[in-house]
């Protein structure tokens, strides 16, 4: 252990363990089995690094995500280290030589796509050395019930099987109680020591905000809180993410599309300028995201509801892996809840699979319609049972005002019922308000009694009662009528007068100046800043000549405390968190010369 806490300050330069990271390495170090579930960001890589190097032979990373071995590779030999990975991407003559280095006995670390992994001709290769360990990353990837399911992770018992004494280490961020169940079955982990950490990611600030006109309520965001940094934008069609990486370029922003329908080589361009270049914002379906690793993503939006907790988690997690100040956001408005409430009734899948994919939309309105605290709600969903409200999401910091909507929404509903359930929302709000419009004189609905009954509201404001009423399923959509809205059994009560209903007030449109800003280059004094520009320009530089992205150089964090700290010789420079022998080695002297070429703040006042 002694050695391992060498490595962590010399090779990677940190002073501490975080986390059950030490109780991990120890655990493997005694060369016992491990699963790991640790957010995002939480520092699992070192679980696993640091006992490979401590322990004889070579470190085998089991990993899906083969569009991120080269930066993890490139990485860790920026730290000095013997790493390499092999993958169906490379040329058969780098991967001869990589395995002869695996013979030779010359790699700390290899990478390995499970697909790789289970030919036979790898595993007796492997036979043939000697495995440190065997970290199977991801490890939520043998789940079926999952999204990321891997078939080839459900064959990976084969290790325990030819490899017996080594020890095997499982890590994900993502796992709910019956996806742990799995990993420890399918992979054989029974006597494994269990690490769980709070899924909590305290710096990641949730808002979900409701309205119309999300792309405005976007930009509005954007262009307030985050002017130059790094986010992810999430759409749901490849058309809109045309269009709205279109839109914010047109703003000024470097706004890139991605999405399964481009060009492989356009899309690798714009993922690797997302990686490399500094305040690239990317605007992506789903398909973007997995083995994601850009620690200093600032935000992630979502211009549409994912449609599960799970999934909605693991999107926003790409936010602040540094550990700093970041923002997920999402716009909500009538129009999703419409559209998930229609993709909930017409799915013909399985019924079985169908009730689980319901019951997830369904925890995923609740979110959005929540009026208490959001990270409390999304912790508990994974089994947590935080005692307090955080103070770092939108209810917490803008609590909304509720108020007794019973009147509004039996307006509301028996005008559905009047109208004969034949007719979407729009209509409907027509009729409450009652606007003089030939359709609804046609169908002579001007002379029910429902009409104009709901004056005391705008359309706006109707807009937002029934949203409520549809996320919380007093309405239903007709699957096949058009976004026909009907009652449900919930909606009873409701009509007679035997419950209450309390709704949230539209979330109005906050003052700028009133509205709390995230720090999001953080705590960092005015005086420091162009110091800390400097220093990036400086790495950015770097980066580019030796083709890595620029954190594979020095993170945010490191260069921030740079720019705090000045450290003018290597001795203080070394003292550093991420600055470790290899790093100041090779840059120390670099980023030196920039301190010193900028004058600290009581002489810079002169210049
Ligand atoms: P994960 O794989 O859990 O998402 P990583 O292993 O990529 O997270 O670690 C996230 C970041 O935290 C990395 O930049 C890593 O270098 C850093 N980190 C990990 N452990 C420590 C530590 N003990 N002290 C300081 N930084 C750490
Ligand atoms: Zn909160």
């Amino acid at each position: 252990m002694e050695n391992a806490r060498q490595i962590l300050k010399n090779t990677f330069g940190y002073h501490d363990f975080r986390h059950h990271q030490a109780d991990i390495i120890q655990a493997l170090l005694d060369g016992r089995d491990a699963m790991v579930l640790m957010p995002t960001g939480g520092g699992k890589s070192l679980c696993y690094q640091i006992p490979a190097l401590v322990r004889a032979g070579v470190g085998i990373v089991i990993s899906p995500l083969i569009a991120l071995m080269q930066d993890q590779v490139d990485a860790l030999r920026q730290l000095g280290l013997q790493a390499a990975f092999l993958n169906s991407t490379q040329d058969s003559r780098t991967q001869r030589a990589t395995e002869q280095a695996l013979l030779d006995g010359e790699l700390d670390l290899l990478y390995i796509a499970p697909e790789r992994l289970l030919t036979r001709r790898m595993l007796d290769l492997l036979a043939r050395t000697r495995p440190a360990l065997f970290a199977v990353d991801e490890a939520h990837c043998v789940s079926q019930w999952g999204h990321d399911f891997r078939k080839e992770y459900q064959q990976l018992s084969v290790l325990q099987e030819r490899f017996p004494g080594v020890p095997r280490i499982a890590l994900t961020a993502t796992a709910d109680q019956r996806t742990r169940a799995e990993i420890i079955e399918q992979l054989k982990l029974q006597q494994a020591a269990v690490f769980v950490n709070s899924f909590d990611r305290p710096n990641i600030r949730y808002a979900i905000s409701e309205g119309q006109n999300p792309r405005e309520r976007l930009w509005r965001f954007i262009e307030h809180e985050h002017p130059h940094d790094a986010g992810i934008v999430y759409c749901l069609s490849r058309k809109k993410v045309e269009q709205v990486a279109a839109w914010l370029s047109g703003k000024g922003r470097q706004a890139l599309p991605y999405h399964a329908g481009m060009p492989e080589r356009l899309r690798r361009e714009h993922q690797a300028r997302f990686l490399r270049e500094d305040g690239v914002i990317i605007v992506a379906t789903i398909a973007f995201g997995m083995g994601i690793d850009k620690p200093d993503v600032r935000f992630v939006a979502h211009l549409n509801l994912p449609k599960s907790i799970e999934a909605y988690y693991q999107e926003t997690g790409r936010a602040g892996r540094d550990g700093q100040p970041a923002n997920a956001w999402m716009a909500y408005s009538l129009q999703d809840v419409i559209m998930l409430r229609q993709m909930m009734s017409a799915s013909d899948a399985e019924e079985q699979f169908k009730r689980v994919a319901h019951h997830k939309l369904e925890t995923m309105l609740g979110l959005c319609e929540l009026t208490s605290c959001r990270r409390q709600a999304l912790l508990s969903y994974f089994g947590e049972t935080p005692a307090t409200a955080c103070g770092n999401c939108d209810t917490c910091l803008q609590p909304p005002v509720t108020w007794n909507g019973t009147e509004a929404a039996q307006k509301a509903l028996s005008c559905v019922y009047r109208t004969g359930q034949r007719f979407g929302v729009n209509y409907v709000i027509d009729v409450l308000t009652g606007k003089d419009d030939p359709r609804i004189r046609n169908n002579r609905h001007d002379r029910l009694s429902t009409f104009a009954i709901g004056k005391e509201h705008g359309a706006p404001e109707w807009r937002n009662i029934m949203r409520q009423l549809i996320a919380q399923a007093y309405l239903d959509i007709d699957p096949q009528g058009h976004g026909a809205l009907l009652l449900t059994e919930k909606a009873r009560p409701l009509l007679r007068g035997e419950i209450e209903l309390q709704l949230r007030h539209q979330a109005r449109a906050v003052k700028k100046t009133k509205q709390k800003k995230v720090k999001t280059v953080a705590e960092l004094r005015a005086c420091d800043q162009p110091l800390f520009e400097a220093l990036r320009t400086r790495r950015l530089q770097l980066a580019r000549e030796q083709g890595v992205p620029p954190y594979a150089i020095f993170h945010d964090s490191t260069l921030r405390e740079m720019a705090t700290q000045r450290p003018m010789n290597e001795d203080t420079l070394s003292t550093i968190s991420g600055v470790g022998e290899q790093k100041l080695t090779r840059f120390g002297r670099i980023f030196i010369d920039v301190i010193r070429d900028h004058p600290s703040s009581a002489l810079s006042k002169t210049d």
